[in-house]
């Protein structure tokens, strides 16, 4: 029997999450992840995309990152959301240091919330690197190429700002087979 789409939850507002992990199996932290995130309360998981490898930031001496992107309608205020978030990179072993770039088993960011743009000392929308990470604006097109970002512009026009090189597109199949 063909399965009916999930109707979008009443006053739900899109949210749109980045993964990404380089630590202790990186494809199953992130799919452990997308299950844990399937299944926060008063949240639908609505897409995501394929599972991306790059290259880390700042501190190249460490394993390339898995990256991922996932939009979720949500009923969550952005705040309550980001302590889900939280809780999430914590259920998965994630050990906080003093080290901006450190590697890390599970690191989730709110990108978007809607359109919302919040400045405070816990939360910062959209997120810093929205516009600037290849690795952030290449699996968030994969899940939603006729976006609009808050600073006006299409996502499909930004792209064409950011290199893809260092990022590689997995296929779904191989990653499930545990490659890399
Ligand atoms: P990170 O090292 O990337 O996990 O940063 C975590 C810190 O960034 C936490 O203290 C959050 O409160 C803060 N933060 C600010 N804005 C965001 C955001 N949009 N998404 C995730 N964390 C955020």
């Amino acid at each position: 029997m063909p399965r009916l789409p999930n109707p979008i939850l009443k006053d739900s507002v899109p949210a749109y999450i980045g993964l990404g992990s380089n630590l202790h199996h990186p494809i199953q932290q992130i799919q452990q992840a997308l299950h844990r995130l399937a299944d926060l309360p008063h949240t639908q998981l609505h897409c995501h995309s394929s599972p991306y490898q790059s290259q880390p930031l700042g501190n190249l001496d460490q394993p390339d990152y898995i990256n991922a992107c996932a939009v979720l309608h949500t009923q969550l205020s952005p705040y309550q959301l980001l302590a889900q978030l939280q809780l999430i990179e914590n259920q998965q072993g994630r050990q906080r240091t003093a080290e901006k770039w450190a590697a890390r088993t599970l690191d989730l960011d709110l990108l978007l919330y809607a359109q919302f743009t919040i400045q405070t000392a816990q939360l910062t929308l959209p997120h810093p690197g929205l516009y600037t990470r290849h690795f952030v604006l290449y699996p968030l097109y994969e899940c939603q190429p006729e976006l609009i970002l808050p600073n006006g512009q299409p996502l499909r026009t930004w792209l064409t700002t950011v290199s893809h090189d260092g990022l590689t597109r997995l296929n779904r199949v191989e990653a499930l087979a545990g490659k890399p």
